[in-house]
């Protein structure tokens, strides 16, 4: 038998909602959050109603139970991303201030003028804003890499502008909007081979697909987001090698995180510690834990070759319809499918699936200069996991075609 999305759909409350005026909910926008498992939505009740306090810092039951169940929370999702041994994970808000951590504080310990930065041109702006704002304060450089016509990275451009001044290469490991999954282990040994630079890697897209694992390639830092993963919102991992993690500067001081405190000044902690100052989001990471448990617990292989049947499914219909542009064709890319319509604006034909009770994701995607390559200012995005449905698919379709045959 094959993998039975009935059954993982009645994990997910959410996704037997009826919406106003009696329609199914049918959510095809999982690269922006994905729905919660009711595991999770039970793990962080659980916690507010069991264990919550305040953690390292009292000798008392709760505190102790509360500072246990975020340092195994921890411990999960290390290993749930392969993290080796000389790998520190380190609570953040999500990928966007994983990469903001790496970029202020390694940056500010390593770049120095006429250094670069290498990206892609796939980048979400979370992955290019805050080398942008380093490399100001540096006076480093920001390049990209340039895609190939499928979307794909263009493995050749990306070879040319490594050097000996490359001292960071940041990575989506895969598009939000492309859906392409970049090969990470030949980027890395591109990345070794011929400069001296960490390798940074956005995994925000990848992990809630199983691809985000330390132990298939080299790379020196990733990072995630929980609500990307059926996790809660506002938590995420930096996972960071720990040697270069130590080195860094901090750039929140408060509680936690400290050595010592004195006015003649302030020693740190080592990692994970100085970079979690103040009180984290315990609830959110003992949800994050639970939700990448439950990942664990699917058949992860089944998952994705349900996804890939929703992928080929959806762009075999989408490719029948007069003058709608799929961008991103790249072989082995994620079931996120952005498309444009000749002559329709991609708002109208979300405004109107929505009124079919389909909800799809439209504008640059937090991607401005993807779009300026691709020469669009926006596209319609379609992305599905393992909990949409082939009947779902049908549906998106036939909704498309109907507001097509309106709005043309
Ligand atoms: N990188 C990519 C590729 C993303 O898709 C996103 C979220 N859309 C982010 C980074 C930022 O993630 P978050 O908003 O969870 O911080």
């Amino acid at each position: 038998m094959g993998f039975d999305v009935e059954k993982v759909r009645k994990d997910f409350p959410i996704l037997s909602k009826t919406l106003e005026g009696g329609k199914k909910l049918v959510y095809l926008d999982s690269s922006a959050t994905a729905q919660k498992p009711q595991c999770v939505i039970d793990a962080i009740v659980d916690f507010y109603r069991d264990k919550n306090s305040n953690i390292h810092r009292s000798a008392h039951a709760l505190s102790m139970a509360a500072t246990q169940a975020y340092e195994d929370a921890r411990k999960t999702l290390c290993g749930f991303f392969g993290a080796p041994k000389d790998f520190t994970g380190v609570f953040t808000r999500g990928t966007t201030e994983s990469l903001n951590l790496v970029a202020a504080c390694y940056g500010a310990a390593n770049l120095k003028e006429g250094d670069e930065i290498l990206l892609t041109q796939m980048e979400h702006h979370a992955n290019i804003v805050p080398w942008q704002m380093i490399a100001l304060r540096t006076g480093a450089r920001v390049r990209a890499a340039n895609i190939l016509p499928d979307g794909s990275l263009d493995l050749d451009d990306f070879k040319s502008k490594l050097s000996a001044r490359t001292k960071i290469v940041s990575v989506a490991q895969a598009s939000n909007v492309l859906g392409t999954v970049n090969p990470l282990g030949e980027i890395s040994a591109l990345v070794r081979k011929y400069s001296p630079a960490a390798l940074s890697m956005d995994a925000a897209q990848s992990a809630p697909h199983y691809l985000a694992n330390l132990g298939d390639f080299d790379c020196d830092f990733i990072s995630v987001s929980g609500h990307k993963c059926y996790g809660p919102t506002g938590i995420g991992m930096l996972i960071g090698r720990t040697e270069l993690l130590d080195a860094m500067p901090p750039y929140q001081g408060g509680g936690d995180m400290i050595d010592s405190v004195s006015w003649e000044g302030t020693t740190f902690r080592p990692s994970p510690e100085r970079f979690e100052a103040g009180t984290p989001n315990i609830a959110g990471a003992v949800g994050f834990a639970r939700a990448a448990q439950y990942m664990e617990s699917l058949d992860k292989n089944g998952a994705r070759a349900h996804e890939e049947e929703l992928l080929e499914f959806t762009t075999a219909e989408l490719s029948k319809i007069d003058g709608v542009k799929i961008f991103g064709r790249a072989k082995g890319k994620l079931a996120i499918i952005s498309f444009a319509a000749e002559g329709v604006h991609p708002h109208d034909i979300s405004s109107l699936l929505n009124a079919g009770g389909i909800g799809i994701r439209t504008g640059h995607h937090c991607a401005e200069p993807l779009m300026k390559t691709l020469g669009v200012p926006s596209t319609c995005r379609a992305s599905f996991t393992f909990y949409n449905t082939l009947e779902e698919a049908a549906y998106f379709v036939e909704r498309l075609k109907h507001a097509l045959s309106i709005l043309r």
